[in-house]
């Protein structure tokens, strides 16, 4: 008997059945992501699929009993998903599988249009944690809403159609750059100077009029009937304009924008879809992760437990005792080991794409400082639950100790007396403008989530 732990490849001896599921369940996904590329865009396309799957509007003025299929959707950023079941809740309580749909990327400012040189910008203001040479000189789509004085709201999306043009961000040829190449990476680029280019030819008038500038807000003008004053009111990202695209003569990989986290966000929502369970499941997508989970689309907002006061409420149990009962996977990325930066990992503990999904007991920096650490008790019970399904699984942490750290909204969970712990996909190159998973993480992903809600 070998009595030795190992981590397993999830490619490893998987028969032509299992491939051939792991590459169509891959293709699904990268739809999704082409199709959702901030967090609005991902909320709708699940409110979709969910209503194709037959669910209805939460209403806080109705009871919600065994059967019910709801969705709450939070100001098109966040979203709830319940599934009632026919199980005890009060013994039970609820399965929560918790992603996030907000990526790193680039806002524009509210004042954004600006023209130098006969060359029109907009300015940005960076979102989420980003190393901000790496979105100079790729191609940029803009997307988002413009919400006028009177209500109504304008959606933009430019940069993903073939026809369409993209943006740019521009970068020091090398032949100039002996400056530039002399200070840190964190010294070299400038965040004022992340202007996205947005036009070239002049409109006619005179020359001190900033006539580049007069011309993009015609074509603006003409295309959504906005003025420059309507930008105030606007929420406009730019994300890299990229498809996601299989990597490897093997296509074992898939890179795309946004990964962290819509590769737990799709698996926690098809298991959610097809799943048969008599649990009562809540699926949230989380708004605002990456800026710490704040505000009212956030993991921290108070919304969560206004649904589950209304379950109380509809199956006459106290609160206090279904979250007591809960238990919750928070599933967000992790970062893989990576050979090309093996000093930042401690091999040991790492996670490694196509190994799995991958689990982060515990989080945080600096001596687990800022972690949720979940309980022995609780691993222990979700090693079960994943063998009885043939789930793959590692566990890992995010680098070697004492490197740097990071979070996720685990804790927010968790400090509600329930039950939880981090369960995503390993990602290289994470929050870069591509980023990189193993097909078969994401597949055992989906796995793992419908082994935890049946
Ligand atoms: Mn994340
Ligand atoms: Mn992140």
């Amino acid at each position: 008997m070998d009595l030795t732990y190992e981590r397993k490849n999830a490619y490893k001896n998987a028969d032509e059945k299992k491939l051939k599921k792991i590459f169509e369940y891959s293709e699904r996904y990268k739809r999704f992501l082409d199709n959702g590329k901030t967090e609005r865009e991902v909320v709708a396309e699940t409110v979709a699929l969910a209503k194709e799957n037959g669910y209805t509007e939460f209403d806080f003025s109705k009871d919600v009993k065994a059967g019910d299929k709801l969705y709450y959707n939070n100001r098109n950023k966040g979203l709830f998903l319940l599934k009632a079941g026919k199980a005890n809740i009060a013994e039970n309580g609820v399965r929560i599988l918790v992603a996030h749909v907000d990526s790193p990327r680039l806002d524009l400012k509210q004042v954004p249009l600006f023209e130098k040189a006969d060359m029109a910008y907009l300015k940005t203001h960076y979102y989420g944690g980003i190393k901000k040479y790496q979105w100079l000189t790729i191609p940029l789509a803009l997307h988002g809403v413009i919400a006028l004085k009177n209500g109504e709201k304008i959606t933009v999306r430019v940069g993903e159609a073939e026809e369409d043009p993209v943006f740019y961000i521009t970068d020091l040829l090398p032949h100039l750059s002996q400056e530039q190449s002399t200070k840190t990476v964190a010294t070299a680029f400038n965040a004022e100077n992340l202007n996205v280019l947005v036009g070239g030819i002049p409109a006619e008038g005179e020359k001190e009029k900033k006539l580049v500038k007069q011309n993009v807000l015609k074509i603006l003008n003409e295309k959504y009937g906005v003025t420059e004053e309507d930008f105030l009111s606007a929420e406009i990202e730019a994300v890299p304009a990229y498809k996601a695209k299989d990597v490897g003569f093997d296509r074992a990989f898939v890179a795309s924008y946004g990964h962290d986290d819509r590769v737990c966000t799709f698996p926690e929502v098809t298991a959610l879809l097809e799943t048969e369970t008599d649990q009562t499941v809540l699926t949230i997508l989380a708004d605002k992760e990456e800026i710490g989970s704040e505000g009212n689309t956030g993991m921290q907002s108070v919304l969560i437990n206004d649904i589950i006061n209304k379950l109380a409420e509809s199956y006459k149990v106290n609160a206090a005792v279904i979250r007591a009962h809960s238990k919750c996977l928070s599933a967000d990325v992790t970062a893989a080991y990576d050979p090309s930066f093996a000093d930042a990992f401690e091999e040991m503990n790492a996670s490694f794409a196509n190994h799995g999904v991958a689990m982060n007991k515990f989080t945080g920096a600096r001596g687990k400082s800022g972690s949720n650490d979940a309980s022995a008790e609780y691993v222990g019970y979700l090693r079960n639950v994943f063998e009885k399904e043939g789930v793959i699984w590692q566990t890992g942490e995010l680098g070697r100790v004492d490197l740097g750290g990071g979070g996720t909204v685990a804790k927010f969970i968790a400090n509600m007396n329930i039950d939880t712990v981090d369960l995503g996909v390993p990602v290289l190159s994470m929050h870069a403008p591509y980023e990189l998973i193993s097909k078969a993480d994401i597949y055992e992903a989906h796995k793992a989530f419908s082994a935890f809600i049946k």
